[in-house]
């Protein structure tokens, strides 16, 4: 790969905002580079050993769409997902779950960029930035070999933390504006050689013990590869209580939330929480990384010792860096609040959409969702929301277009679109953005907002809702659930929400 000096875009960070945003500038015809300081693509999903991608869907209406749809059937098409399985329950997990292989997910990623003709610039860290004024104009990568420059017409800050938003000196608040305090972090693992058909049973012949779970059916085809019966359940709490007062188990949580792996035989762990680190603090990262692993060998050496199924399994694989949900907020021409996501508010200038309930994990202690939402909360949304072009553009700085997680938001609105279907949809947005000021030579607080919205309408984006369509989508879970449903024997749903599929 040749690299220039100079490209239109930079984006800075290959999770999947960089992806969708490098995947879209390129495609508006912007020269793009990618800095990531990883050796392989997909930010916190590979990085950090996230189970499924949470649902691109609010109800069954498929909200997100467009490259981010193109990359699942891409990954689909390699045997590396389910794509979208519909969660019968969508309480705790979300309307929709896709299961995805990380490795495949590296791999479709790099390929798709490689064929869009997107350079990608591995194992560079960003250090400083380039101004002119209040205009950004380059960034500087920390490499093996010393410093390296390239300069760019816009930069994509794809960082997750926000981290050139903040070198360039821009505002921003950490976590929660009011307590000062963000979302805890997460050491993700997965077990294999687990007999998931008895950790299955166990959950059906326990139901009391689970604050939430859920069967999650098909609703098109993947690859025979990965065919199982998947689920989702947060519970466990009587062997979790045993175990904790045995001494046998010691973690951030009270319940231990397991899907399956996208592997037979193999079990996800959303199940350790590292409480109260600042992530974008080196010193306090590095000591939170200590505290996640041990927590992964506490709570796998409890599923061995405890829970039925789990007898001859083993750790196959931890998350390389404590999984990060929220750190800085940039402060942008506006900053989308709790209201805006809680109320299903329209904006004209909307260039995405949320549509994930707001999920906040508990800043302060072990318990997980609480009623009246005074530690963690889970709260639905009355519709989807719309994303302003407003909320990927820094208040002050100029030639830069924020993009993934670190986009301008409360903390309570972030809990909605932090998910990887509602930053996949930023990500295209911005670098639809990114590469029609490049190109064109504006600064993205003068664009057109309707050029944006027509390329991304172009692209394939649900941009607005379609009724017919969500009619279509609707009638069509319903179909797959009966189907699904009638050829298995049982089911750890629970029985009010099956009625509803029966109505
Ligand atoms: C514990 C946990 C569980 C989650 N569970 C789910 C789930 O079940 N379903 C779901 O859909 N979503 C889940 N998410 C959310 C999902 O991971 C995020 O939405 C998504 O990863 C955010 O994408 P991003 O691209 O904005 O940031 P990131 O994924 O954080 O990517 C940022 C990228 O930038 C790179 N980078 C950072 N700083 C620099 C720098 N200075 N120089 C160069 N490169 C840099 C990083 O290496 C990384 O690749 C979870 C997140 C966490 C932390």
């Amino acid at each position: 790969m040749n690299y220039k000096e100079n490209y239109d875009v930079i984006v800075v960070g290959g999770g999947p905002a960089g992806i969708m945003a490098g995947l879209a500038s390129a495609r508006v015809g912007a020269s793009t580079l990618i800095i990531e300081r990883n050796g392989f693509l997909g930010g916190a999903a590979t990085n950090s050993v996230l189970g499924p991608i949470s649902p691109f869907h609010f109800g069954d209406e498929q909200v997100i769409n467009g490259i981010p749809q193109e990359f699942i059937e891409e990954l689909v098409k390699v045997h590396g997902s389910t794509g979208h399985l519909k969660a019968l329950d969508a309480y705790g997990s979300g309307a929709y779950l896709g299961f995805y292989d990380r490795e495949k997910y590296k791999y479709v990623a790099e390929e798709m960029l490689v064929k869009a003709g997107v350079d990608i610039f591995f194992h560079a860290f960003i250090s400083e930035v380039q101004k002119e004024g209040d205009r950004i104009t380059g960034v500087t990568a920390i490499t093996k070999a010393g410093t390296k420059k390239f300069g760019a017409k816009i930069i994509v800050d794809a960082s997750g933390d926000g981290d050139v938003a903040v070198m360039a000196g821009a505002g921003y608040v950490y976590g929660n504006a009011q307590t000062g305090k963000a979302q805890p972090g997460s050491s993700m693992f997965e077990m294999v050689d687990v007999d998931t058909d008895r950790v299955y049973e166990y959950i059906y012949q326990n139901p009391g013990d689970f604050e939430w779970k859920s069967d999650l059916v098909p609703v098109r085809e993947y690859s025979d590869r990965l065919k199982q019966h998947y689920f989702v359940a947060q519970g466990f709490k009587k062997l979790v209580k045993k175990a904790v007062e045995a001494g046998d188990l010691c973690f951030g949580r009270d319940s231990v939330i397991v899907l399956n792996g996208i592997h037979p035989g193999s079990i996800h762990f959303n199940a350790t929480r590292v409480t109260g680190y600042n992530s974008a603090d080196p010193v306090e990262k590095s000591i939170s990384e200590i505290e996640g692993r041990r927590q992964i060998e506490s709570v796998s050496e409890f599923m061995i010792k405890y829970v039925p199924g789990f007898e001859k399994a083993y750790v196959s694989v931890t998350s390389n860096e404590v999984g990060v949900r929220e750190t800085r907020h940039i402060k942008g021409l506006y900053i989308l609040t709790a209201e805006d996501a809680g109320e299903g508010r329209k904006f004209e200038d909307v260039v995405s959409r949320g549509y994930f309930p707001m999920d906040i994990h508990n800043p302060d202690g072990v318990t997980g969702y609480t009623e009246g939402n005074s530690g963690g909360c889970w709260v639905d949304l009355k519709d989807t929301y719309d994303i302003p072009i407003r909320c990927l553009i820094p208040e002050k700085l100029d030639g830069m277009v924020l993009s993934g997680r670190c986009i301008s938001g409360t903390s309570e609105a972030h809990g909605s679109y932090r998910t990887q279907g509602g930053i996949m949809g930023i990500g295209q947005a911005s670098g639809v953005v990114a590469g029609l000021c490049a190109v064109k030579g504006v600064e993205p607080r003068n664009i057109d907002v309707k050029e944006v919205q027509q390329k991304l309408v172009e692209f394939g984006a649900s941009v607005w809702r379609d009724e017919e369509k969500k009619a279509k989508e609707e009638a069509h879970a319903t179909e797959c659930v009966k189907k699904y449903m009638s050829r298995r024997d049982k089911c750890i749903t629970k029985k009010e929400v099956m009625d509803q599929y029966y109505k």
